[in-house]
Parts: structure tokens; sequence; C-alpha cells
């Protein structure tokens, strides 16, 4: 086997074995400690057996393992004295919370509780019984067209703001960017449901809420520059064009949303650069197009499909058919004995039976 095929053999190997094996279980320890008045707090496991951890021990022994020893605890019984013990004081910075992912954010807003600003109760509760913002059914959409009206932007699989975001959320109403609004029509919502208010008594109140909302933001002060204007003048209306980030792509769109004309730049592609394997950027239009890779490397997309032609394009879907009636036809046993060899070769101690 290669080096890499060997890598995923192990790992199927080792999850068939694991599944077999018993749960790993421990004990949450939380230990208070008082060290000449001063109140010292620690939590941690301790391990009561390693079952399907068993397993995985060998592995990545080098990060996993520093985790763990700062993680386990000894076991005590309440009141115990240690002794020997040492203190360090450490001084750090904190790091601002990481970035939503798609499914951090996702999750966000089914339980938007955490982000509202008052501890209303009653308000959480509701949140909670109705599933935050949004629905099951709506939220992936709702993300989308935050990335498709260029609000969000990807880096990696970390979500940014852009910043006609920032500059949106400057200019829009307080209640607005708070789950509390949410919440409050939730629960008129259900207020109507058990029949202690009607429809067109709330209806009304939206209509007068909205109104309200509009002329705040007309009085406003704010007004929002794009920031990311370039040189380039649309093809269709002559109007400049703005520089913006798509899901897999970058874009030039037009400033008038009339208009709408928009080019891509840039998109990534599905080919691999032959230097460091990183997915290759694809530039320009037509006969000029152009890969481009993070670590430096380039290659015209003609070169790059002679060079293919003459590679072979790699393995197809058809070829991968073929293969894998070819082993059909072997029959099953190869894999068996594959397992069975691997069953032989790792050492099953105490497992017997
Ligand atoms: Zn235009
Ligand atoms: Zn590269």
């Amino acid at each position: 086997m290669t080096i890499d095929e060997r890598k995923i053999y192990d790992l199927v190997v080792r999850r068939f074995l694991a599944v077999l094996y018993p749960p790993f279980e421990y004990e949450q320890t939380e230990i208070t400690l008082d060290l000449g008045g001063e109140t010292l707090a620690a939590r941690g496991k301790t391990v009561k057996a390693l079952g399907w951890k068993e397993v995985y021990e060998t592995q990545d022994e080098d990060d996993e393992e520093q985790e763990l020893k700062e993680q386990n605890l000894p076991v005590m019984k309440k009141g115990d004295r240690l002794a020997g013990l040492t203190v360090a004081m450490t001084e750090g910075k904190t790091k601002p919370p990481s970035p939503f992912q798609e499914a951090t954010l996702l999750s966000a807003m089914e339980n938007p509780v955490s982000y509202m600003e008052t501890k209303d109760r009653d308000m959480a509760r509701t949140l909670g019984e109705t599933g935050g913002l949004g629905t099951v059914a709506t939220r992936a959409d709702i993300i989308e067209k935050l990335f498709s009206g260029f609000l969000l932007e990807r880096r990696g699989k970390d979500i940014y703001l852009t910043s006609k975001a920032k500059q949106l959320l400057t200019l829009v109403p307080e209640d607005l960017k708070k789950p509390e609004l949410t919440a409050e029509w939730e629960m008129r919502l259900s207020e109507i449901a058990g029949g202690k208010l009607k429809r067109a008594a709330f209806m009304k109140d939206i209509r007068q809420y909205s109104g309200d909302l509009i002329h705040q933001i007309r009085a406003g002060e704010g007004s929002f520059n794009h920031d990311n204007l370039t040189n380039h003048k649309c093809p269709v209306c002559g109007k400049r064009m703005l520089a913006v980030k798509g899901k897999n792509s970058e874009m030039l769109v037009c400033q008038d949303r009339e208009c709408g004309h928009r080019e891509t730049v840039s998109r990534t592609s599905n080919a691999r650069c032959p230097v460091c394997h990183k997915k290759l950027e694809l530039r320009g239009k037509g006969d000029g197009q152009i890969f481009v890779c993070k670590c430096g490397y380039k290659e015209k997309l003609t070169s790059f499909k002679d060079r293919r032609a003459k590679e072979g394009a790699g393995v197809s879907k058809k070829d991968v058919a073929k293969y894998l009636n070819q082993q059909k036809k072997e029959g099953d046993m190869p894999i068996n004995s594959a397992f069975a060899d691997a069953f032989a070769k790792l050492n099953l101690k105490g497992n017997e039976d």
C-alpha cells in the first residue's frame, strides 16, 4: 500500500474495532481548594475505563496525550489535604470569539438566547419553544440570501461580515438587530393562537411599527458609502462597478441594482495545484484564462488542458465503476482476509471471547 492508502486503511480498521469495544468511562471531577484563604478551582476527568479509546491510544500521541494530561485529575475524596502543590500565576490575553461558521451560525439562529441583551425569561422561553430565528426550513435560505446580497463572505470555513454589512448594521434601527423582536412577535402570535389577541389588532400594530421604522431610517443621519468601488466601468450603463466576493468567486457587480450587470473576475476551481495541492483559482476571460495558486504557481488554462491531456485526466467515474466491477468479480475475499489479518496483527488483549 502507499502511505496514504495505509493511513486510510488504518483509520477504517481502527474505527471498525472501536465500535465493538465497550464505552469509554470517566468521572467528571470538580475540585475546590482552599489555599491559605484563597479559593482555587479545577475541573477534569478521572478515567475509569479506556474502553474504545484503547484502539486509538497510540495515535496522535503528541497533542492528544498532552491535552489529556492537563485534564486528568487524580482520584480524591472530600477533605483531602494536598501537599507539595506548586502555584504559578500566568498572564494572558483573551481572544475575541472566533467567527461563525455555517454550522455555528445555524445553531446560533436556532438558539439565540445568549445573544439577547435583556435577560427576560418569558422571551427566552418563547425563543426556545418557537425554535429561534427563522425555521428549520428557512434558516439556510436566510444565510444564503446574506451571501448573495454580499453582506457575508467566506474566508475558508469562517464567515465574515462585509463592509456593506457593517455599515448596514450602523444604519438600521436597534430593534431590528435584536432577537428580542422575534421573541416579542412570537409571543403575540401565540396570543393570537390562544384567542387572546385579534389578528387585525396585531396587523395594525405591525403596520404602524413598520411605518415608524422607515421614518426612523429616513430621518437618520447615517449615509452609506461603497468602499469597494473599482475604476472598472459597467459595460451596460457606464457606472463604476463594485468588487465583491461570492461563495466561490470574486465578481464585479454594477453599483446600480436596476442595471444588475455582473462579471466573474476569478473563481475557485476544482483543479489542484501540482506544487502544493491547494485548489487553483481561475482568473480572466476566454483564451486569457489562467490558473493561479496562493503558493505563486501560475498556469494558463490552455497549457493546463494540454498537460492534462498528456498525463491522462486522472480517474474518471467510468474508471471507478470499472474498477469496482472488477473487484466484485474477484469476490469479497480480499477485503475479508484483509480484516482477518488486521485482527490478528492488532493485539486484542483480554478479549479472547
Ligand atoms: Zn450597470
Ligand atoms: Zn500551489
